[in-house]
């Protein structure tokens, strides 16, 4: 539930989440200028997210700039039930702040957004706003996308790396400061990766950093609250060198780039004292070229090291030995699909056996407990590619009796900028049963967790859409079934997006 204004009860967990953070560095000097940078789901999930931490950061170490954060919500669960949204670091209400960022990372948390706008007073609708409103920017992995079902809420995107032209985008708020909103939106114009959608035809290309040399790899916040508790996030590489056919990541987020171990080493030894915990944040973690040494250097700084997913392919025996020897004992790998067919039309393909010899240096390594994450719905896939999934995970429960295997199996969602963008998704009746063959197949032997086929479907329209969509999160963001099926006016729509019929 976003805060609802003046209760106890939302200031006690205001002031404990506060008291319980620590900063890795000093804290930014104020500026004159009030911003606040939110993010439309929970505290816990927000500073989880690496990208999130920066962009307030960059904020808030503006010298024109003092910075706030906002959440959907303080509490772990959301409702849908929003209250008046007020910022964490002095709790007050959004329209005391000149400038609103928004940072999202999911197509869903669109409807969050909404709520927060409609819950702190403001007009949704950017050209319905009133001349002293707050500026409504908008960025993050969902809007650098696909903008356009957010476009009327906005007045202004920034898409792309913040680190390639955020810092130009805040100079001219603060030398704007004062102008009426069009001058001010006019300013910003010619900012690579600006994107305003009352004057622009179409989104410009996203723009992107060459290099990450000079800019923070790694979170300023460590809590316990966050999602990975009491953890120091770093970003070893940013961007993916493969392509496979559903991932934006890999088709659209940028050239790797990879981050010097000196570099990333000095951050750590930085929060010595603070927390004995480091996460790896990236895509392609094992691709980085350095990454036994830097795990390795990590684990001998005493450091208890996770790391958010390994290529199957590209992972060693001394990478999975160095993270063991730090002393984590769990691991998430993700195949996607159990045949080779499957594997080879995802653009994953992988050699036989392979998954078996990477669990069995896994387990021989002292790990206890292995995540696998597999697509359902996939173009192409039949009935059997499904049952395979459950039955590859049953055999590898019995092959490897010391790994605990967990499996999270989700419905294929096209994104843009992707090889699959314009592969229709399938019904959430094919969905349903696709993942009824998988839990079927699994006999019980592994514990398994599904994303709903509504929300998959759902998604695929906001990720996919245009400004059409905006009507369908005004109407969900306002229902008490935000993920009811979809309308037959969306399910037209989504036909429309992708290349004709949902399966
Ligand atoms: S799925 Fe993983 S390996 Fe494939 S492109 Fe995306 S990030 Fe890279």
């Amino acid at each position: 539930m976003v805060q609802k204004a003046k209760t106890s009860g939302w200031d006690l967990r205001r002031r404990e989440l506060l008291d319980a953070e620590k900063r890795t560095g000093p804290s930014p000097a104020p500026g004159p200028y009030p911003a606040v940078v939110c993010y439309p789901n929970t505290y816990r999930a927000a500073m989880a997210g690496l990208g999130f931490q920066l962009v307030w950061d960059e904020a808030a170490r503006h010298p024109s700039f003092t910075a706030e954060r906002a959440f959907y919500s303080l509490s772990d669960k959301p409702t849908v039930k929003a209250g008046m949204p007020r910022s964490l670091e002095s709790g007050k209400p959004f329209r005391s702040f000149e400038t609103v960022f928004f940072s999202i990372q999911y197509e869903l948390d669109y409807l969050n957004l909404y709520r927060m706008l409609v819950a702190g007073g403001l007009n949704p609708r950017a050209a319905e706003r009133r001349a002293g409103d707050p500026l409504i920017i908008i960025g993050g992995i969902a809007p650098t996308a696909n903008p356009e079902p957010l476009s009327p809420f906005a007045d202004a995107f920034f898409l792309g790396d913040g680190e390639a032209a955020f810092g130009d985008l805040l100079d001219i708020l603060a030398w704007t400061r004062g102008a009426p909103k069009a001058e001010r939106l006019a300013e910003l114009r010619g900012i690579p990766g600006v994107y305003l959608p009352a004057l622009d035809e179409e989104p410009p290309a996203a723009v992107r950093a060459k290099s990450l040399d000079g800019f923070p790899a790694s979170a300023p916040i460590i809590t316990p609250h966050a999602g990975f508790g009491d953890t120091v996030l770093l970003e070893p590489i940013r961007g993916c060198p493969r392509e496979c056919r559903f991932c934006l990541i890999g088709n659209a987020g940028g050239p790797v780039r990879i981050r010097r171990p000196d570099a990333l080493l000095d951050e750590i030894y930085k929060t010595r004292g603070l927390t004995k915990k480091v996460s790896l944040i990236g895509s392609a973690i094992s691709d980085h070229p350095s990454i036994d040494e830097l795990v390795n250097a990590l684990a001998d700084d005493g450091r208890l090291v996770s790391v958010s997913s390994l290529n199957i392919r590209s992972v060693t025996e001394d990478l999975l030995n160095g993270i063991a020897k730090s002393g984590q004992r769990s691991l998430t790998f993700a195949p996607e699909a159990a045949t080779d067919r499957m594997r080879a039309a995802v653009g994953k393909p992988l050699p036989d056996g392979r998954l078996e010899e990477v669990l069995g240096t896994t387990a021989d390594a002292g790990f206890r407990s292995v995540k696998l994450y597999y697509l359902v719905g996939l173009p192409g896939e039949t009935d059997a590619d499904a049952e395979a999934v459950g039955a590859k995970l049953r055999t590898l429960a019995d092959e490897f009796p010391a790994l605990r295997l967990e499996a999270s199996v989700n419905p294929f969602v096209p994104k843009r900028w992707t090889p699959w963008a314009k592969k229709p998704i399938a019904t959430v009746k094919v969905i349903r049963s696709r993942l009824a063959s998988v839990r079927r197949a699994i006999k019980g032997r592994v514990r398994v967790s599904t994303e709903s086929p509504n929300v998959a479907v759902i998604q695929a329209l906001l990720s996919l859409g245009d400004r059409r969509a905006a009507e369908s999160i005004a109407r969900r963001a306002g229902s008490a079934r935000p993920h009811s099926r979809l309308t037959g006016e969306e399910k037209h729509l989504l036909e429309e997006f992708g290349e004709g019929e949902t399966r």
